[in-house]
C-alpha cells in the first residue's frame, strides 16, 4: 500500500453559495467551544479529535471527512471501521434515535440533513435501503454540499444506483459505486480477504485531487485487507444474481423452516445454520431489494425452482419404480420396464 496523501491538504472546491454559514457556526460554537472557527471551515481540513490539524491517520492513511447517509445497521458498521482508522465521520438518518450509538462510535450525528451537508464532508456514502434510495437521492440537498464532492453508494445492487446517481447527482460530483460484499455478521472481525467491488462511474480524471480522493477512500478497504475488485455495475448484477441472491434465498428458505441445532450437527449442517444467521439478520427489505432491483434475480429464482422440481422428481420417480416393482414384480410388461429404465438413465445423466 502506498503512503499517505500525495495531495496536499487544500480545499477541493469552494462551498456553494449558502446563507446559513454563520448560523451553523454559532450553533457549533454553542455545542462545542473548542471546535473550529468559521474561517477555518472554508477548507476541507478538519480538526483531529485532539484539536490538531493534519491529514494523516496513525496508519499513514490520508484522513478523510466522511459523511454517511442512512445510519442503520450497515451505515453504523462502516462508520465504526472508518472511525477506527482515524477518519472524521459524520452521519445523518431520519430520527434522533441514533444519537447515543453515534456518540458511542465517535460519530457526529445530524438528524437534519441540511445541517449534515453544511459540514461539507468530502466524501458522502449512501447507506440507505435499496428501496428508499431513489426517494432519498431525489430530495437530497446536494447544493448544500461542496460543488466538488465524491458520492459513494454501497447498495447491494449496482445497475440501479448507477443510473439513478448519473441522473440525479449534479455533474460536478464524482460518483463511485461500490459493494462491500460482507456485512456485520460476515465481517464481524477482520475484513481480510473479503471482496470489495467498485466501479468508478464518473470521475473527473483531469483533476488529480479527485482521483486521489477516490483512491484514498478505496484505500480504507484495501488497508483492512479486502480483496479489491474493479467491476462494472452491470457485470456485478449479473454475477450477484447467481451468487448473492441464491445465498440469501437459500438462507431465507432455511430460516423459514426454523432449523435447530442438534447434538449430532455435521459440518455441513453447521454451515447451513451459519448461513441462516448471516442472511436472516439482514432486513427483509434488503433481501426484497436484491430481488426487485436486480433484473437478473427473477431468472435465478425460476432456475432455482426448476432445479428443486427436477431434484424432487428424481426422488419420487425412483420411489415409484420401487413401489411398482413391489406391486407387479417381474409381471410388468416389457415396454413399461423399458420406459422406466430409459427414464432412469436420463435422470442419471
Ligand atoms: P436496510 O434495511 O437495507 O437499510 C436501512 C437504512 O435505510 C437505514 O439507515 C434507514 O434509515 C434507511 N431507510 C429505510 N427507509 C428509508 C426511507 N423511507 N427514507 C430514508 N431512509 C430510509 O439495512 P442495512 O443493512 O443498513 O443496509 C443499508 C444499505 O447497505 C443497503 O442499500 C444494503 O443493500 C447495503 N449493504 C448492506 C450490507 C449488509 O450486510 N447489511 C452489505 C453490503 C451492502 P433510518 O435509519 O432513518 O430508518
Amino acid at each position: 500500500m502506498g503512503s499517505a496523501c500525495a495531495v496536499p491538504c487544500v480545499a477541493l472546491d469552494a462551498a456553494q453559495t449558502f446563507d446559513s454559514e454563520s448560523k451553523r457556526e454559532s450553533d457549533k460554537e454553542k455545542k462545542n467551544a473548542n471546535k473550529s472557527k468559521a474561517g477555518e471551515e472554508a477548507t476541507t481540513s478538519f480538526a483531529s479529535p485532539a484539536g490538531e490539524r493534519g491529514r494523516e491517520t496513525e496508519d499513514g492513511l490520508c484522513r478523510l471527512k466522511i459523511g454517511i447517509v442512512g445510519f442503520g445497521t450497515f451505515g453504523q458498521f462502516l462508520a465504526k471501521r472508518f472511525v477506527s482508522q482515524g477518519h472524521a465521520v459524520l452521519a445523518t438518518s431520519r430520527s434522533d434515535k441514533y444519537l447515543p450509538v453515534a456518540e458511542e462510535l465517535g460519530v457526529e450525528y445530524f438528524s437534519n440533513v441540511d445541517d449534515f451537508c453544511e459540514e461539507h464532508p468530502e466524501v458522502v456514502v449512501l447507506c440507505t435501503s435499496i428501496l428508499s434510495t431513489e426517494r432519498v437521492v431525489q430530495k437530497f440537498p446536494f447544493l448544500r454540499l461542496k460543488r466538488n464532492t465524491l458520492l459513494v453508494d454501497v447498495l447491494s445492487v449496482k445497475e440501479f444506483p448507477k443510473k439513478l446517481l448519473l441522473r440525479e447527482v449534479p455533474e460536478e460530483f464524482d460518483i463511485l459505486c461500490t459493494h462491500p460484499m460482507f456485512g456485520p455478521d460476515s465481517g464481524k472481525g477482520s475484513w481480510e480477504g473479503l471482496p470489495m467491488m467498485f466501479d468508478k462511474v464518473r470521475m473527473d480524471s483531469e483533476n488529480k485531487k479527485n482521483e486521489e480522493r477516490c483512491h484514498n477512500f478505496l484505500k480504507i478497504f484495501e488497508h483492512e485487507g479486502c480483496r479489491m475488485i474493479p467491476m462494472s455495475c452491470e457485470e456485478h448484477d449479473r454475477q450477484a444474481a447467481s451468487t448473492q441472491f441464491i445465498t440469501h434465498t437459500v438462507g431465507r428458505m432455511l430460516g423459514d423452516m426454523a432449523l435447530e441445532s442438534t447434538q449430532i450437527n455435521t459440518k455441513g449442517y453447521e454451515s447451513l445454520l451459519t448461513l441462516i444467521e448471516n442472511t436472516c439478520n439482514d432486513s427483509f427489505e434488503l433481501y426484497y431489494g436484491l430481488f426487485m432491483y436486480n433484473q437478473n434475480a427473477t431468472e435465478t429464482l425460476e432456475a432455482m425452482e426448476r432445479s428443486f422440481d427436477r431434484t424432487k422428481k428424481r426422488l419420487f420417480d425412483q420411489l415409484h419404480e420401487v413401489l411398482r416393482e413391489q406391486i407387479f414384480g417381474e409381471g410388468q410388461p416389457a415396454h413399461i420396464r423399458e420406459q422406466q429404465q430409459s427414464a432412469g438413465r436420463k435422470l442419471n445423466k
